[in-house]
C-alpha cells in the first residue's frame, strides 16, 4: 500500500473533494476545518445507532432506535395551517402498530406505498398507549438495501448552513480517498503491539463509519490513545528539558521573619506550607519548576511575593509575568508597598509608558538596578535584558504557554520558575496535565471570608435586582456588571458591554456613575478606569471578562453576570472571586436566560458551592472536560477525541508507555516519526535537542 502522511494531508484543500465548492468551502472553515486532515479528524460527537431493528411494542419513549414495519394506511398530507404541511401514516408490524407523522415533508407520500416494508429510525413517543414518531428517516427495506440501511451513523457538531448528511457525504468522500493508502502511523509498533491497538487508517475509517459498535471502540482507544500519548511524551520531554539537564540556582537560607512580620496580616497555615515548600525548591541546586494551586483570594499574591523577597536578597533580580495590565498594575502598587521599607526596587513595565520611560527601565534592567520587574508579556521581549535574572513567576499561568514561559526563563542562567493558577482541577488530573510541573496547593482561604451568596434569577426578577444594586450603592459599596461580548453582534444575542452601559446610564443608573472597560480599549483608557473604579469614583463598572483574572477590588461585593448560561462554570466561578475579597457580605446575581436543563443544573451548582474544585469537578461531569479542559487554554495542543476524565485509563497506559519511551531514548533519535509528530504536534513549545 502506498504511504501517506498527515503533512500530505494537511497540505490538500478539501476543494479536492467531491461536492464541495466555494461555497461549502467557506462553511467548513467555520468549523475551522480548512484541509482534508482537519476533516478526517472532524470527529463524530455522537452515532446514531440504527443497528438494531427493535419490535415495535418495545419501542421506549424518547430513545432513537430503528423498527420495521408495513405500511398500513394511506398516507394523509392535510394543511392545519398557512406554511404547514402534516403527513401521517400507519405503520404496523407483528407486535403492535404506530403513527408517523411528518412535519413540511409532503413529498413522503410518494415514497411509502401500502403494503410495502420499510426500515424506520428516529424516536418514538408514546402518549396513552398510543405510540407515535415525528419525522423519522426511513428506507425500503428489500434484503440489498437492508445492509445499507442498518448501520451506525455518525452525527457530527453541525451549524445551520451545513447540516449533518451534508457533513457525513463530505467526511464519507474523504475518507474513500485515502482508502487505499496507508496512513503513516508515530505510534511505534511496539507499543502499538503491546496495547493491541489499531492501525490508524482503520481507526480514521471506522470512528467516522464503524461496521459495528466494537470497531468503533476500538478505533475509539487507539486514536484516544495517540492523542494522550503525544500529550505525554511531549510534556515529558519538557521536563527532563527543563529540569533534569540542567543545574539551577542555590539559594541560601535567610531570615525572612521581619519581613513576614510587616505584612499587613497572618499567614494561613496553607501559605506557611506552600511557601516552605518553595523555599526548599529554591535553595536545592535543581532549578525550581513549581506550580502554586489555589482557588481566587487563597492568598497566591503573597506566595510570590515572598519567593521575589528571597531571590532579591539572594542578590538576584526577579520577574513577575502577568496576563493583563490591569493585574500588572495592581501587582506593581502592592508589592512595591511592601518592598519600600527594605530597600527592594520595583518596576512595571507597562505599554502606556513614553518611549523615553521604557528605556529607563530597560536599562536600569540590564544593570542590575531594577530588583524585581512586574509586566505583561511585553516582558519577553527581545530587548529586556538582565544583570542576574533568578526567579520567575508568572500570575494566572493558563493564560500563557509554556513557550511564553521559557521564553522568560531563558533571560536568565537557568532560573528557578514558580507559576500560579487559580484554575482548580482535581490533583490527579495536575498531575498529568502540567506533567512538566511539581504542585503545592493553598487549600484553605484567609480567615473571616464570608462565602459570596449566589443567585440565579431570569429577566422577571430584572426590577428586583435593579433595586438591589441602588441599595448597595447607598451602602457605599460598587459593582461589577459583566457581559459576554464587547459590542452587540448579530449573530449571538448576548448582552454587550457597550450596549448595556449605554442603556443603563441612560435610564435606570442615570444618577450613578457608570464606567465600561473591555479588551478592545487602550490600555491608558483601561487604567483609568480602573483608577476610578478602585477610588470609588465609578459605581458601577461595567466589563467583559477581562476583570476574570487577579482583579482586586475589594469594596465591590455584588456582581452581576448577564447571560450567565454562556460562560463556562470555572470561569463563572472565576469572575465571581472578583467580589467577596473584604470582610462585607458579598453577592453574585446570575441572569440565566436558557430554560436549558443542563443550564439550570450549572446554575445550581454555582449557587450550592464556591468551592472551585467541587465547581470543576461538576463542571466535568455536566458537560465533560473538551471545554474546560481545552487544553488549549494550558499552551497544550488541543485534544480532540480523547476526554482526561473518563479517558483516565488510557491516559496511564499512554503516559508508561511515553515514559518507557523518553527513559530508553531521551533525544527520540531512535524514533524519528515520533520525533517529526511530535514537533508538529507541540509546534516551537517543545524542541527536543
Ligand atoms: P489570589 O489567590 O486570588 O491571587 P490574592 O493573593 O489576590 O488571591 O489575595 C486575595 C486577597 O486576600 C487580597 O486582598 C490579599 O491581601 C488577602 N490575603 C491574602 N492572604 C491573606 C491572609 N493570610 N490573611 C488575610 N488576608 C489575606
Ligand atoms: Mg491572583
Amino acid at each position: 500500500m502506498k504511504k501517506i502522511t498527515i503533512s500530505d494531508l494537511k497540505k490538500k484543500s478539501i476543494r479536492y473533494i467531491k461536492g464541495v465548492g466555494e461555497l461549502r468551502e467557506s462553511l467548513f472553515k467555520k468549523l475551522g476545518i480548512n484541509n482534508i486532515f482537519d476533516l478526517i479528524t472532524y470527529y463524530p460527537r455522537d452515532y446514531e445507532d440504527r443497528s438494531s431493528i427493535k419490535n415495535i411494542a418495545d419501542l421506549q419513549n424518547g430513545v432513537p432506535c430503528s423498527f420495521e414495519g408495513t405500511i398500513v394506511s394511506n398516507v394523509s398530507v392535510t394543511r392545519p395551517r398557512k406554511g404547514l404541511t402534516l403527513s401521517k401514516v400507519s405503520i404496523e408490524d407483528s407486535t403492535g402498530k404506530i403513527t408517523a407523522i411528518w412535519f413540511n415533508q409532503p413529498y413522503v407520500k410518494n415514497s411509502l406505498a401500502i403494503g410495502e416494508n420499510y426500515i424506520f429510525f428516529g424516536k418514538a413517543d408514546r402518549k396513552l398507549n398510543k405510540l407515535q414518531i415525528v419525522n423519522p428517516v426511513f428506507e425500503k427495506s428489500s434484503l440489498k438495501d437492508m445492509k445499507k440501511s442498518l448501520k451506525i451513523l455518525p452525527v457530527y457538531s453541525s451549524t445551520k448552513d451545513l447540516g449533518q448528511n451534508t457533513i457525513r457525504t463530505v467526511v464519507n468522500e474523504a475518507i474513500k480517498g485515502i482508502e487505499d493508502f496507508e496512513l503513516e502511523d508515530m505510534i511505534p509498533d511496539a507499543v502499538r503491539e503491546i496495547h493491541n491497538l489499531a492501525d490508524k487508517t482503520y481507526a480514521i475509517k471506522q470512528i467516522h463509519f464503524p461496521a459495528s459498535a466494537q470497531d468503533m471502540e476500538r478505533a475509539r482507544f487507539r486514536l484516544a490513545f495517540e492523542e494522550l500519548f503525544m500529550l505525554q511524551l511531549g510534556l515529558l520531554s519538557y521536563k527532563s528539558l527543563a529540569t533534569c539537564t540542567r543545574v539551577g540556582i542555590k539559594y541560601t537560607h535567610i531570615e525572612m521573619e521581619s519581613f513576614v512580620k510587616s505584612l499587613p496580616f497572618q499567614l494561613t497555615n496553607a501559605q506557611k506550607k506552600v511557601f516552605m515548600e518553595v523555599e526548599k525548591d529554591m535553595e536545592s541546586s535543581h532549578i525550581m519548576n513549581r506550580l502554586v494551586q489555589g482557588d481566587v483570594g487563597s492568598g497566591k499574591t503573597v506566595i510570590a511575593v515572598l519567593a521575589l523577597f528571597k531571590a532579591v536578597k539572594c542578590g538576584y533580580q526577579g520577574a513577575l509575568m502577568v496576563p493583563t495590565e490591569i493585574l500588572a498594575e495592581q501587582h506593581y502598587k502592592s508589592i512595591r508597598s511592601l518592598f519600600d521599607s527594605f530597600g527592594i526596587s520595583v518596576q512595571l513595565l507597562s505599554s502606556s509608558l513614553t518611549k523615553k520611560q521604557k528605556q529607563l527601565i530597560v536599562e536600569e534592567l540590564k544593570e542590575g538596578k531594577t530588583d524585581v520587574v512586574i509586566g505583561t508579556h511585553a516582558l519577553i521581549e527581545d530587548y529586556i535584558q538582565f544583570k542576574q535574572l533568578g526567579l520567575v513567576i508568572t500570575d494566572e499561568q493558563h493564560r500563557f504557554g509554556v513557550r511564553q514561559r521559557t521564553i522568560l526563563t531563558e533571560k536568565g542562567q537557568n532560573p528557578d520558575v514558580l507559576v500560579m493558577t487559580a484554575t482548580p482541577i482535581p490533583r490527579t488530573l495536575a498531575l498529568i496535565l502540567y506533567g512538566d510541573l511539581d504542585i503545592s496547593i493553598i487549600d484553605e482561604l484567609p480567615p473571616g471570608r464570608k462565602p459570596i451568596k449566589t443567585y440565579s434569577v431570569n429577566e422577571s426578577m430584572r426590577e428586583r435586582i435593579n433595586k438591589f444594586v441602588r441599595d448597595k450603592v447607598k451602602e457605599g459599596r460598587q459593582i461589577y456588571i459583566v457581559c459576554p461580548l464587547v459590542e452587540e453582534s448579530e449573530e449571538i444575542e448576548a448582552k454587550s458591554a457597550v450596549v448595556t452601559a449605554d442603556d443603563i446610564s441612560k435610564s435606570v443608573f442615570s444618577d450613578l456613575n457608570v464606567g465600561i472597560i473591555h479588551g478592545k480599549m487602550k490600555s491608558s483608557e483601561k487604567e483609568d478606569i480602573m483608577k476610578k473604579f478602585v477610588s470609588g469614583e465609578i459605581n458601577i463598572l461595567v466589563s467583559t471578562t477581562i476583570i476574570e483574572v487577579g482583579v482586586n477590588v475589594p469594596n465591590a461585593t455584588l456582581m452581576i453576570i448577564e447571560n450567565a448560561e454562556r460562560f463556562g462554570l470555572a470561569q463563572l466561578h472565576q469572575l465571581r472571586g472578583r467580589v467577596g475579597r473584604g470582610d462585607e457580605q458579598s453577592f453574585c446575581i446570575l441572569f440565566n436566560q436558557s430554560n436549558s436543563k443542563v443550564s439550570r443544573e450549572r446554575m445550581k451548582t454555582m449557587t450550592q458551592s464556591t468551592d472551585g474544585f467541587v465547581i470543576s469537578e461538576k463542571d466535568l461531569e455536566i458537560r465533560g472536560p473538551g471545554e474546560f479542559f481545552g487544553t488549549r487554554q494550558h499552551g497544550l495542543p488541543e485534544l480532540k477525541i480523547a476526554n482526561l476524565y473518563k479517558d483516565m485509563d488510557i491516559l496511564k497506559l499512554a503516559q508508561n508507555s511515553a515514559i518507557e519511551i523518553i527513559e530508553a531514548d531521551p533525544g527520540l533519535l531512535e524514533h524519528e516519526v515520533l520525533k517529526k509528530y511530535l514537533s508538529m504536534y507541540f509546534g516551537d513549545k517543545v524542541t527536543l535537542s
